[in-house]
Protein backbone atom coordinates (compact mmCIF):
# COMPACT_ATOMS: atom_id res chain seq x y z
CA UNK A 1 0.00 0.00 0.00
CA UNK A 2 1.26 3.69 -0.86
CA UNK A 3 2.42 4.85 2.48
CA UNK A 4 0.46 8.24 1.38
CA UNK A 5 -2.67 6.77 1.40
CA UNK A 6 -1.37 4.59 5.09
CA UNK A 7 -1.26 8.20 6.26
CA UNK A 8 -4.10 10.15 5.20
CA UNK A 9 -6.42 7.35 6.65
CA UNK A 10 -4.38 7.51 9.64
CA UNK A 11 -5.27 11.53 9.50
CA UNK A 12 -9.11 10.63 8.99
CA UNK A 13 -9.83 8.05 11.27
CA UNK A 14 -7.19 9.45 14.36
CA UNK A 15 -9.03 12.77 13.80
CA UNK A 16 -12.68 11.14 13.54
CA UNK A 17 -11.97 9.18 16.65
CA UNK A 18 -10.08 12.08 18.55
CA UNK A 19 -13.79 13.58 17.66
CA UNK A 20 -16.57 11.32 18.40
CA UNK A 21 -14.68 10.99 21.93
CA UNK A 22 -14.93 14.49 22.75
CA UNK A 23 -18.26 14.14 21.61
CA UNK A 24 -19.49 11.48 24.09
CA UNK A 25 -17.60 12.79 26.57
CA UNK A 26 -19.27 16.20 26.23
CA UNK A 27 -23.00 14.14 26.40
CA UNK A 28 -21.95 12.46 29.89
CA UNK A 29 -20.64 15.81 31.12
CA UNK A 30 -24.55 16.92 31.38
CA UNK A 31 -25.67 17.26 34.22
CA UNK A 32 -29.21 17.23 36.04
CA UNK A 33 -28.90 19.54 38.61
CA UNK A 34 -29.11 23.36 37.57
CA UNK A 35 -25.77 25.41 38.20
CA UNK A 36 -26.54 28.05 41.30
CA UNK A 37 -25.72 30.77 39.45
CA UNK A 38 -28.59 30.40 37.27
CA UNK A 39 -31.11 29.63 39.90
CA UNK A 40 -32.93 32.76 39.30
CA UNK A 41 -32.58 32.62 35.46
CA UNK A 42 -33.92 29.37 34.53
CA UNK A 43 -36.61 27.20 35.11
CA UNK A 44 -36.47 23.36 35.37
CA UNK A 45 -38.19 22.72 31.85
CA UNK A 46 -35.70 25.75 30.27
CA UNK A 47 -32.68 24.10 31.81
CA UNK A 48 -33.82 20.40 30.62
CA UNK A 49 -34.90 21.46 27.28
CA UNK A 50 -31.03 23.30 27.10
CA UNK A 51 -29.52 20.04 28.37
CA UNK A 52 -31.59 17.95 25.65
CA UNK A 53 -30.74 20.50 22.82
CA UNK A 54 -26.63 19.75 23.66
CA UNK A 55 -27.68 15.88 23.76
CA UNK A 56 -29.67 16.32 20.30
CA UNK A 57 -27.52 18.26 18.76
CA UNK A 58 -24.65 16.42 19.70
CA UNK A 59 -25.63 12.96 18.88
CA UNK A 60 -26.29 14.59 15.36
CA UNK A 61 -23.17 16.02 15.06
CA UNK A 62 -21.43 12.61 15.58
CA UNK A 63 -24.19 10.91 13.11
CA UNK A 64 -23.10 13.39 10.31
CA UNK A 65 -19.28 12.48 10.82
CA UNK A 66 -19.82 9.38 10.78
CA UNK A 67 -21.33 9.47 7.45
CA UNK A 68 -19.34 11.86 5.97
CA UNK A 69 -15.81 9.82 6.79
CA UNK A 70 -17.48 6.45 5.94
CA UNK A 71 -18.14 7.92 2.27
CA UNK A 72 -14.69 10.38 2.00
CA UNK A 73 -12.86 7.15 2.70
CA UNK A 74 -15.04 5.04 -0.29
CA UNK A 75 -14.35 8.19 -2.37
CA UNK A 76 -11.14 7.84 -1.90
CA UNK A 77 -10.54 4.32 -2.12
CA UNK A 78 -12.79 3.97 -5.07
CA UNK A 79 -11.17 6.62 -6.95
CA UNK A 80 -13.50 8.90 -7.03
CA UNK A 81 -11.00 11.78 -7.12
CA UNK A 82 -9.83 10.17 -10.64
CA UNK A 83 -13.48 10.15 -11.92
CA UNK A 84 -14.11 13.82 -11.46
CA UNK A 85 -10.67 14.83 -13.14
CA UNK A 86 -11.39 12.35 -15.90
CA UNK A 87 -14.82 14.16 -15.97
CA UNK A 88 -12.90 17.64 -15.68
CA UNK A 89 -10.38 17.05 -18.38
CA UNK A 90 -12.88 15.85 -20.88
CA UNK A 91 -14.09 19.58 -21.70
CA UNK A 92 -10.33 20.24 -22.98
CA UNK A 93 -9.40 23.42 -20.97
CA UNK A 94 -6.38 24.45 -19.91
CA UNK A 95 -4.77 23.42 -16.28
CA UNK A 96 -6.94 26.73 -14.64
CA UNK A 97 -10.12 26.09 -15.78
CA UNK A 98 -9.80 22.28 -15.64
CA UNK A 99 -8.58 22.94 -12.32
CA UNK A 100 -11.73 25.02 -11.48
CA UNK A 101 -14.16 22.36 -12.92
CA UNK A 102 -12.34 19.57 -10.94
CA UNK A 103 -12.55 21.76 -7.45
CA UNK A 104 -15.93 22.65 -8.71
CA UNK A 105 -17.10 19.55 -9.07
CA UNK A 106 -15.90 18.00 -5.86
CA UNK A 107 -17.54 20.92 -3.81
CA UNK A 108 -20.81 20.34 -5.21
CA UNK A 109 -20.46 16.92 -4.67
CA UNK A 110 -19.60 17.82 -0.59
CA UNK A 111 -23.29 20.13 -1.39
CA UNK A 112 -25.23 17.20 -2.06
CA UNK A 113 -24.20 15.10 0.52
CA UNK A 114 -24.32 17.75 3.18
CA UNK A 115 -27.79 18.81 1.77
CA UNK A 116 -30.24 16.48 3.93
CA UNK A 117 -28.52 17.06 6.81
CA UNK A 118 -28.57 20.77 6.83
CA UNK A 119 -32.23 20.34 5.83
CA UNK A 120 -32.50 18.21 8.74
CA UNK A 121 -30.84 20.32 11.28
CA UNK A 122 -32.78 23.64 9.95
CA UNK A 123 -35.89 22.15 10.03
CA UNK A 124 -36.16 19.31 12.28
CA UNK A 125 -34.09 20.28 15.18
CA UNK A 126 -34.06 23.87 15.15
CA UNK A 127 -37.98 23.50 14.43
CA UNK A 128 -38.34 21.23 17.56
CA UNK A 129 -36.70 23.73 19.82
CA UNK A 130 -38.34 26.78 18.75
CA UNK A 131 -35.55 27.97 16.86
CA UNK A 132 -36.01 27.86 13.30
CA UNK A 133 -37.56 30.98 11.31
CA UNK A 134 -36.18 29.98 8.12
CA UNK A 135 -38.68 29.36 5.40
CA UNK A 136 -38.57 26.77 2.56
CA UNK A 137 -38.18 30.22 0.18
CA UNK A 138 -34.94 31.83 2.73
CA UNK A 139 -33.08 28.46 2.68
CA UNK A 140 -33.59 27.96 -1.15
CA UNK A 141 -32.47 32.05 -1.71
CA UNK A 142 -29.54 31.13 0.80
CA UNK A 143 -28.14 28.08 -1.48
CA UNK A 144 -28.22 30.29 -4.11
CA UNK A 145 -26.75 33.48 -3.03
CA UNK A 146 -24.07 31.01 -1.84
CA UNK A 147 -23.66 29.36 -4.91
CA UNK A 148 -23.29 32.82 -6.59
CA UNK A 149 -20.68 34.21 -4.33
CA UNK A 150 -18.38 31.16 -4.76
CA UNK A 151 -18.43 31.47 -8.20
CA UNK A 152 -18.15 35.50 -8.15
CA UNK A 153 -15.70 35.42 -5.28
CA UNK A 154 -14.66 31.97 -4.90
CA UNK A 155 -13.42 30.96 -8.36
CA UNK A 156 -11.39 34.04 -9.31
CA UNK A 157 -9.26 33.91 -6.01
CA UNK A 158 -8.79 30.20 -7.08
CA UNK A 159 -8.14 31.03 -10.63
CA UNK A 160 -5.58 33.39 -9.23
CA UNK A 161 -4.03 30.82 -6.79
CA UNK A 162 -3.45 28.28 -9.76
CA UNK A 163 -1.92 30.92 -12.16
CA UNK A 164 0.75 31.53 -9.74
CA UNK A 165 2.19 28.14 -9.04
CA UNK A 166 1.86 27.14 -12.48
CA UNK A 167 3.26 30.66 -13.60
CA UNK A 168 5.96 31.61 -10.94
CA UNK A 169 8.08 28.85 -10.06
CA UNK A 170 8.94 28.84 -6.23
CA UNK A 171 8.06 31.76 -5.08
CA UNK A 172 4.24 30.90 -6.03
CA UNK A 173 3.52 30.46 -2.58
CA UNK A 174 4.69 34.33 -1.77
CA UNK A 175 2.40 35.62 -4.54
CA UNK A 176 -0.68 33.44 -3.27
CA UNK A 177 -0.07 34.54 0.11
CA UNK A 178 0.23 38.17 -0.87
CA UNK A 179 -2.73 37.41 -3.29
CA UNK A 180 -4.98 35.89 -0.39
CA UNK A 181 -4.24 38.16 2.23
CA UNK A 182 -4.74 41.23 -0.11
CA UNK A 183 -8.51 39.59 -1.47
CA UNK A 184 -9.15 39.27 2.32
CA UNK A 185 -8.64 42.77 3.07
CA UNK A 186 -10.75 43.77 0.47
CA UNK A 187 -13.18 41.83 0.86
CA UNK A 188 -13.58 42.98 4.63
CA UNK A 189 -14.33 46.46 3.25
CA UNK A 190 -16.51 44.93 0.78
CA UNK A 191 -18.66 42.50 2.76
CA UNK A 192 -21.00 44.80 5.08
CA UNK A 193 -21.29 47.15 1.99
CA UNK A 194 -22.19 43.73 -0.87
CA UNK A 195 -22.34 40.60 0.84
CA UNK A 196 -23.75 40.89 3.95
CA UNK A 197 -26.81 42.91 2.32
CA UNK A 198 -28.04 40.09 0.47
CA UNK A 199 -28.93 37.64 3.43
CA UNK A 200 -29.97 40.31 5.46
CA UNK A 201 -31.64 43.81 5.66
CA UNK A 202 -29.63 46.65 7.72
CA UNK A 203 -31.96 49.16 9.56
CA UNK A 204 -30.43 51.91 11.03
CA UNK A 205 -31.42 51.91 15.26
CA UNK A 206 -34.53 54.54 15.78
CA UNK A 207 -33.49 57.45 17.67
CA UNK A 208 -34.72 57.01 21.25
CA UNK A 209 -32.73 56.49 24.50
CA UNK A 210 -30.90 53.32 23.84
CA UNK A 211 -29.30 55.22 20.83
CA UNK A 212 -28.68 57.66 22.87
CA UNK A 213 -27.12 55.44 25.22
CA UNK A 214 -24.70 53.96 23.06
CA UNK A 215 -23.44 56.85 20.98
CA UNK A 216 -22.98 58.84 24.98
CA UNK A 217 -20.75 55.52 26.11
CA UNK A 218 -19.32 55.27 22.27
CA UNK A 219 -18.10 59.19 23.06
CA UNK A 220 -16.62 58.23 26.61
CA UNK A 221 -14.12 55.57 25.08
CA UNK A 222 -13.30 58.09 22.43
CA UNK A 223 -14.50 55.05 20.08
CA UNK A 224 -15.30 56.24 16.48
CA UNK A 225 -18.63 55.09 15.18
CA UNK A 226 -19.91 54.98 12.07
CA UNK A 227 -23.81 53.62 12.96
CA UNK A 228 -25.97 51.48 14.73
CA UNK A 229 -27.67 48.70 12.58
CA UNK A 230 -30.20 46.41 13.58
CA UNK A 231 -30.11 43.13 11.46
CA UNK A 232 -33.19 40.69 11.07
CA UNK A 233 -31.61 37.96 12.14
CA UNK A 234 -35.11 36.52 13.44
CA UNK A 235 -35.59 35.90 9.54
CA UNK A 236 -33.66 32.61 10.12
CA UNK A 237 -33.52 31.48 13.76
CA UNK A 238 -34.70 33.11 17.18
CA UNK A 239 -31.09 32.97 18.36
CA UNK A 240 -29.46 36.45 19.89
CA UNK A 241 -26.72 37.94 18.73
CA UNK A 242 -24.51 41.20 18.11
CA UNK A 243 -21.33 42.41 15.87
CA UNK A 244 -19.24 44.99 14.71
CA UNK A 245 -18.33 44.89 10.84
CA UNK A 246 -15.71 47.28 8.43
CA UNK A 247 -13.18 48.74 9.94
CA UNK A 248 -11.37 51.89 11.47
CA UNK A 249 -14.04 55.01 10.16
CA UNK A 250 -16.04 52.82 8.63
CA UNK A 251 -17.44 51.02 11.91
CA UNK A 252 -20.45 49.67 12.70
CA UNK A 253 -22.54 47.62 15.14
CA UNK A 254 -24.69 45.43 14.13
CA UNK A 255 -27.87 44.45 16.61
CA UNK A 256 -29.78 41.14 15.98
CA UNK A 257 -33.48 42.31 15.95
CA UNK A 258 -34.22 39.20 17.89
CA UNK A 259 -31.43 40.14 20.75
CA UNK A 260 -33.01 44.12 20.81
CA UNK A 261 -36.45 42.28 21.88
CA UNK A 262 -35.09 40.10 24.89
CA UNK A 263 -32.63 42.53 26.82
CA UNK A 264 -33.10 45.66 28.98
CA UNK A 265 -31.06 49.17 27.21
CA UNK A 266 -27.94 48.21 30.03
CA UNK A 267 -27.79 45.03 29.22
CA UNK A 268 -27.60 45.73 25.61
CA UNK A 269 -24.64 48.68 25.96
CA UNK A 270 -22.89 46.16 28.34
CA UNK A 271 -22.90 43.44 25.37
CA UNK A 272 -21.71 46.53 22.68
CA UNK A 273 -18.86 47.36 25.50
CA UNK A 274 -17.43 44.04 25.43
CA UNK A 275 -17.34 44.28 21.51
CA UNK A 276 -15.83 47.56 21.98
CA UNK A 277 -13.36 45.89 24.06
CA UNK A 278 -11.79 43.50 21.40
CA UNK A 279 -11.40 46.87 18.95
CA UNK A 280 -10.29 48.85 22.09
CA UNK A 281 -7.37 46.19 23.43
CA UNK A 282 -6.56 44.97 20.03
CA UNK A 283 -7.76 41.80 19.38
CA UNK A 284 -9.51 42.10 16.47
CA UNK A 285 -5.82 43.28 14.61
CA UNK A 286 -4.01 40.56 16.69
CA UNK A 287 -6.09 37.78 15.05
CA UNK A 288 -5.86 39.49 11.51
CA UNK A 289 -2.49 39.22 11.82
CA UNK A 290 -2.41 35.43 12.98
CA UNK A 291 -4.56 34.84 10.22
CA UNK A 292 -1.89 36.20 7.49
CA UNK A 293 0.94 33.96 9.17
CA UNK A 294 -1.33 31.04 8.89
CA UNK A 295 -2.24 31.50 5.49
CA UNK A 296 1.57 32.30 4.89
CA UNK A 297 2.37 28.88 6.74
CA UNK A 298 -0.20 26.75 4.55
CA UNK A 299 0.83 28.23 1.19
CA UNK A 300 5.03 27.67 2.37
CA UNK A 301 3.93 24.12 2.81
CA UNK A 302 1.49 23.48 0.10
CA UNK A 303 4.62 23.95 -2.42
CA UNK A 304 6.54 21.12 -1.18
CA UNK A 305 3.36 19.05 -2.48
CA UNK A 306 2.54 20.16 -5.45
CA UNK A 307 2.57 17.72 -8.56
CA UNK A 308 3.59 15.14 -5.72
CA UNK A 309 3.16 12.33 -7.55
CA UNK A 310 3.29 9.10 -4.95
CA UNK A 311 0.60 11.70 -3.40
CA UNK A 312 -1.94 11.37 -6.10
CA UNK A 313 -1.44 8.45 -6.82
CA UNK A 314 -3.17 7.55 -3.13
CA UNK A 315 -5.64 8.79 -4.31
CA UNK A 316 -6.00 6.64 -7.40
CA UNK A 317 -5.05 9.44 -9.99
CA UNK A 318 -3.60 8.98 -13.00
CA UNK A 319 -2.41 12.31 -13.84
CA UNK A 320 -0.73 14.53 -11.38
CA UNK A 321 -1.85 17.67 -11.55
CA UNK A 322 -1.28 21.20 -9.65
CA UNK A 323 -4.89 21.32 -9.35
CA UNK A 324 -6.00 18.31 -7.39
CA UNK A 325 -2.56 18.46 -5.55
CA UNK A 326 -4.18 21.66 -4.19
CA UNK A 327 -6.69 19.19 -2.44
CA UNK A 328 -4.63 16.37 -1.84
CA UNK A 329 -2.72 18.85 0.39
CA UNK A 330 -6.05 19.30 2.53
CA UNK A 331 -5.83 15.95 3.56
CA UNK A 332 -2.42 16.10 4.83
CA UNK A 333 -2.72 19.47 6.44
CA UNK A 334 -5.88 18.74 8.41
CA UNK A 335 -3.61 17.67 12.05
CA UNK A 336 -1.40 21.19 11.40
CA UNK A 337 -4.84 22.93 11.43
CA UNK A 338 -6.18 21.51 14.12
CA UNK A 339 -3.34 22.31 16.15
CA UNK A 340 -3.45 26.12 14.94
CA UNK A 341 -7.23 25.84 15.71
CA UNK A 342 -6.11 25.19 19.17
CA UNK A 343 -4.01 27.76 19.75
CA UNK A 344 -6.46 30.03 18.13
CA UNK A 345 -9.07 28.95 20.33
CA UNK A 346 -7.14 29.29 23.41
CA UNK A 347 -5.95 32.92 22.39
CA UNK A 348 -9.88 33.62 21.22
CA UNK A 349 -10.72 32.80 24.74
CA UNK A 350 -8.41 34.80 26.44
CA UNK A 351 -9.76 37.72 24.75
CA UNK A 352 -13.03 37.15 25.85
CA UNK A 353 -12.04 37.48 29.49
CA UNK A 354 -10.11 41.00 29.14
CA UNK A 355 -13.11 41.96 26.82
CA UNK A 356 -15.51 41.39 29.41
CA UNK A 357 -13.08 42.82 32.08
CA UNK A 358 -13.03 46.23 29.78
CA UNK A 359 -16.53 46.12 29.80
CA UNK A 360 -17.02 45.65 33.49
CA UNK A 361 -14.54 48.52 34.13
CA UNK A 362 -16.46 50.76 31.30
CA UNK A 363 -19.59 50.55 32.00
CA UNK A 364 -21.82 50.89 35.16
CA UNK A 365 -21.27 47.29 36.83
CA UNK A 366 -20.57 44.27 35.92
CA UNK A 367 -23.93 43.02 36.57
CA UNK A 368 -25.30 44.58 33.92
CA UNK A 369 -23.05 42.08 31.40
CA UNK A 370 -23.61 38.77 33.94
CA UNK A 371 -27.34 39.54 33.20
CA UNK A 372 -27.20 39.68 29.08
CA UNK A 373 -24.84 36.46 29.65
CA UNK A 374 -27.52 34.57 31.52
CA UNK A 375 -30.32 35.61 29.33
CA UNK A 376 -28.26 35.09 25.47
CA UNK A 377 -27.38 31.82 27.25
CA UNK A 378 -31.23 31.54 28.06
CA UNK A 379 -32.76 32.07 24.43
CA UNK A 380 -29.96 30.18 22.82
CA UNK A 381 -30.15 26.91 25.03
CA UNK A 382 -26.41 27.05 25.49
CA UNK A 383 -24.38 24.21 27.16
CA UNK A 384 -23.95 25.64 30.61
CA UNK A 385 -21.70 22.20 31.92
CA UNK A 386 -19.73 21.20 28.85
CA UNK A 387 -16.83 18.85 28.88
CA UNK A 388 -13.36 20.74 29.35
CA UNK A 389 -12.09 18.35 26.46
CA UNK A 390 -14.74 19.87 24.17
CA UNK A 391 -14.15 23.77 25.29
CA UNK A 392 -10.61 23.22 24.75
CA UNK A 393 -10.99 21.86 21.15
CA UNK A 394 -13.98 23.95 19.99
CA UNK A 395 -15.05 26.47 22.14
CA UNK A 396 -13.68 30.42 20.78
CA UNK A 397 -15.66 31.62 23.89
CA UNK A 398 -15.26 30.33 27.57
CA UNK A 399 -17.81 29.01 29.43
CA UNK A 400 -20.84 31.19 30.58
CA UNK A 401 -20.18 30.26 33.99
CA UNK A 402 -16.41 31.07 33.94
CA UNK A 403 -17.21 34.19 32.23
CA UNK A 404 -19.76 35.43 34.85
CA UNK A 405 -17.16 33.79 38.04
CA UNK A 406 -14.70 35.84 36.05
CA UNK A 407 -16.73 38.87 36.33
CA UNK A 408 -17.95 38.84 40.23
CA UNK A 409 -14.42 38.62 41.03
CA UNK A 410 -13.45 41.93 38.92
CA UNK A 411 -16.18 43.23 41.20
CA UNK A 412 -14.79 41.88 44.68
CA UNK A 413 -11.29 43.05 43.55
CA UNK A 414 -12.41 46.69 42.54
CA UNK A 415 -14.54 46.83 45.76
CA UNK A 416 -10.72 46.34 47.61
CA UNK A 417 -9.11 49.10 45.35
CA UNK A 418 -12.22 51.24 46.34
CA UNK A 419 -12.06 50.46 50.26
CA UNK A 420 -8.32 50.80 50.38
CA UNK A 421 -8.52 55.10 48.88
ZN1 LIG B 1 -16.24 38.65 22.44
Amino acid sequence: MNSWLLAILFIIFTSYILEIIVSLLNINALSPTLPKEFETTYNDQEYSDSQEYTRVTTSFSIIRNTVSTFLTVLFLLYGGFNYVDILARSFGYGPIITGLLFIGGLTFLSFITNLPFSIYSTFVIEERFGFNRTSLKTFILDIAKGALLAFVLGAPLLSLILWFFINSGEYGWLYCWFGVVLFSIILQFLAPVLIMPLFNKFTPLEDGSLRDQIFKYAKQERFTLQGIFTMDGSKRSSKLNAFFTGFGKFRKIVFYDTLLDKLNDSEIVAVLAHEMGHFKLNHIIQMLIASIIQTGLMFYLLSFFLSNTPLSEAFSMTETSIYSSLVFFGFLYSPINLLISLLFNSLSRRNEFEADNYAARTTVSPEMLIQALKKLSQANLSNLTPHPAMVFVHYSHPTVLSRIEQLRQFRISSDLEGNKT
